[in-house]
């Protein structure tokens, strides 16, 4: 499995886009979170909207969902030799965000002439259940409340057979969704969110660090970072904490 940082900023950043990712499994393309910047950050990893086969959308905050509603209407609006020929988007849904997503796209989908059904189709998850891509395993868990207050969002799993890696998505109480029940003797790697000041709803690396066992530090994968990481190189070189860097290619 390879996967392609887009972007690994958090939401205002200027210099290192979205907190996005593409996961490439053998034959599929699996877009995770879809931001204000995908628009930029796609192109820049040199892939284009039509290569992606599904979309995960972890929460509905711009970072997350800002750039959906472009790709899903230029895939719709896709003219070739002249002919309409749509591409519908599949778009992956813990249950708890079902309703508010489709609540945001029909605002700027709907019209007199198209439901939302004609430009997305939806497989909505319950917590834990599997949907299968290849020989994958895809599964949500809820993190609601434990990013923000009265938010729904999730974070997911992906397993094959030797291995699998957890991605919290956006969270600060980590311990309130028993993350560490979701890794086990399989995981090769934990993408966690990591914020190097003191943030109301972001992990900062003090509480990551205290977490998570000292046994898994060497496997978490920072991201959702501020543009000022420089400035916090030397306490990151202390721990055994990797940081994902946009552009990189990550092969597991
Ligand atoms: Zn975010
Ligand atoms: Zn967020």
């Amino acid at each position: 499995m390879k996967m392609y940082p887009l972007g690994v900023g958090g939401a205002f950043t200027k210099s290192n886009f979205h907190n996005n990712y593409i996961l490439q499994l053998n034959k599929t393309n699996l877009l995770i979170d879809a931001g204000t910047t995908l628009r930029n950050s796609i192109t820049e990893a040199n892939f284009s909207y039509t290569d992606i086969d599904f979309v995960y959308i972890s929460h509905l905050h711009f970072d997350h969902v800002g750039g959906l509603e472009e790709m899903i209407m230029q895939r719709y609006w896709q003219f070739i030799n002249g002919q309409h020929s749509p591409q519908k988007t599949k778009i992956i849904v813990h249950e708890n965000l079902l309703l508010p997503l489709k609540k945001l796209l029909c605002n700027g989908l709907e019209n007199q002439d198209h439901t939302i059904e004609d430009f997305c189709s939806f497989i909505t998850l319950s917590d834990g259940e599997v949907y299968k891509i290849e020989d994958y395993e895809f599964s949500l868990f809820d993190t609601t409340n434990a990013h923000v207050k009265g938010m729904p969002s999730s974070g997911f799993k992906l397993s094959w057979q030797e291995g699998n890696i957890v991605f919290t998505g956006d969270i600060k109480w980590m311990d309130q969704v028993n993350i560490l029940s979701k890794i086990d003797t399989n995981t090769v790697a934990i993408f966690q969110d990591i914020s190097f000041t003191s943030n109301g709803v972001h992990a900062s690396i003090q509480e990551v660090l205290n977490y998570y066992p000292t046994t898994l530090h060497g496997k978490l994968y920072g991201m959702h970072y501020n543009d000022n990481i420089e400035q916090f190189n030397d306490m990151l070189s202390q721990t055994n904490i990797t940081l994902v860097k946009k552009h990189g290619v990550l092969e597991f």
